[in-house]
């Protein structure tokens, strides 16, 4: 989402400033340290046997045949749009209502985004707003499971299938989120994960695809390292010289193993994390309930959101507007954040054209995200709820 933190991400250490409610704190302890320390001892630092066993580890987790583990969900969608062949003069359809990473993603192969509206109720794109703008140049469509909510992939599945686009799917934000009872990313042609530290599990930096195709597998593992039809590690495993070739122009986009041993670590801890983010969730629903004005994102009804990123949407006629309700509850010691951005509005968009985008130009000017981490009190959540409710003058 927007709130793409930078700068270090706070430890395990309790509350950076005393009193002080953070928007996010990734959940890290003891053993992901022990797991790094672990790895820098091996004296195999990049990628090798531990990027192969969490690639292995996650396309379990999540359902698919393949994982190839990247340096950050950004190379993971410029990669997906690599193998799909994309090239100058396409067109892809994205939401403009994402983090700014899946438009880029497009203009790197040299194709055009065309940005689609999503609906309010999940802030995703749906078979109608994806038809009203695609055109015959459209060559894919990226579809993005916004804040851990995750899109109706059954229905743009079949509907893409109808239209013969492929279907990427932008799962940067969705890990341990659900679509009709099955893991996001089961089925998908390409989805894309994000592990940096603003998402629910994190390597510090990293990424991955995940795909059921073996062809694209094996050669999305050899365009993350330059091409080489010979990785490194496997160079070093063997006992005789081995002369490797570049099959095509290929990129560094390599996970450490020091990341992966982190990122194995955070595997192990998913289930915890999404089930406390879900009560933390259902906490906050129940006490806005006495908020009037305000409507906080839930559950579709095909599925289960992983609470990635917990935000409200106040009504148009809610006493305060969202920037000020951002520096009230600053004063009070609560970092919120704005919702989720809208890409055409950047400057790195200027000019760039688009249809109206009435939903997405309401959700980003007018959301916001509320505070939600695995160590957030009762007190803390009553908190951020009371300045809430006395804004909205209830
Ligand atoms: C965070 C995010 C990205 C980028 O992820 P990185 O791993 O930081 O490159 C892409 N898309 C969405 C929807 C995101 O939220």
């Amino acid at each position: 989402m927007s709130t793409h933190t930078a700068g270090p991400a706070p430890g395990p250490a309790p509350d950076p400033a005393p009193g002080r409610i953070p928007v996010m704190l990734p959940w890290l302890g003891e053993e992901e340290a022990r797991a790094a320390s672990e790895a820098v001892l091996s004296g195999w630092v990049a990628q090798g046997p531990r990027v192969a066993e969490f690639e292995r580890a996650f396309a379990a987790r999540v359902g698919a045949g393949h994982g190839i583990a990247l340096s950050s969900c950004t190379t993971a969608l410029h990669l997906a749009l690599v193998t799909l062949g994309l090239e100058p003069g396409d067109e892809v359809v994205v939401p403009s209502l994402s983090f700014i990473a899946t438009a880029n993603a497009v203009r790197y192969v040299g194709a055009r985004p065309v940005f689609a509206d999503v609906e309010e109720a999940t802030g995703n794109l749906t078979v109608a707003t994806v038809d009203a703008v695609r055109t015959p140049r459209t060559r894919a469509v990226i579809v993005v499971h916004q804040g851990g909510v995750p899109a109706d992939v059954h229905a743009l599945r079949t509907a893409c299938a109808g239209w013969a686009l492929p279907l990427v799917e932008d799962a940067a934000c969705a890990i341990g989120a659900t679509v009709g009872g099955e893991s996001v990313g089961r089925g998908a042609l390409l989805a894309a994960w994000s592990f940096h530290p603003r998402k629910v599990i994190t390597t510090g930096e990293g990424g991955m695809l995940t795909t059921d195709d073996a062809r694209w597998a094996e050669r999305l593992r050899r365009l993350r390292e330059h091409g080489m039809n010979v990785s490194a590690a496997e160079r070093h495993a063997s006992s005789r010289p081995v002369a490797e070739s570049y099959l095509e122009v290929g990129y560094n986009y390599r996970m450490t193993d020091i990341q992966a041993a982190v990122g194995l670590v955070q595997l192990g801890r998913l289930d915890a994390i999404v089930a406390r983010r879900r009560a933390l969730a259902a906490r906050y629903a129940q006490l806005l309930g006495a908020v009037p004005g305000l409507r906080p994102v839930r559950d579709p009804g095909y599925g289960r959101s992983n609470f990635q990123s917990y935000w409200v949407l106040p009504a148009g006629d809610f006493p305060v507007g969202r920037d000020k309700l951002l520096a009230v509850l600053a004063e009070a010691g609560i970092s919120a954040r704005r919702g989720i951005m809208a890409s055409h509005l950047e400057p790195a968009y200027e000019g760039h054209g688009a249809a109206p985008l009435p939903v997405t130009e309401r959700i980003s000017r007018d959301s916001l995200i509320l505070p939600l981490f695995h160590t957030m009190t009762h007190a803390q959540q009553d908190r951020v709820v009371a300045v809430l409710r006395e804004q909205a003058g209830a």
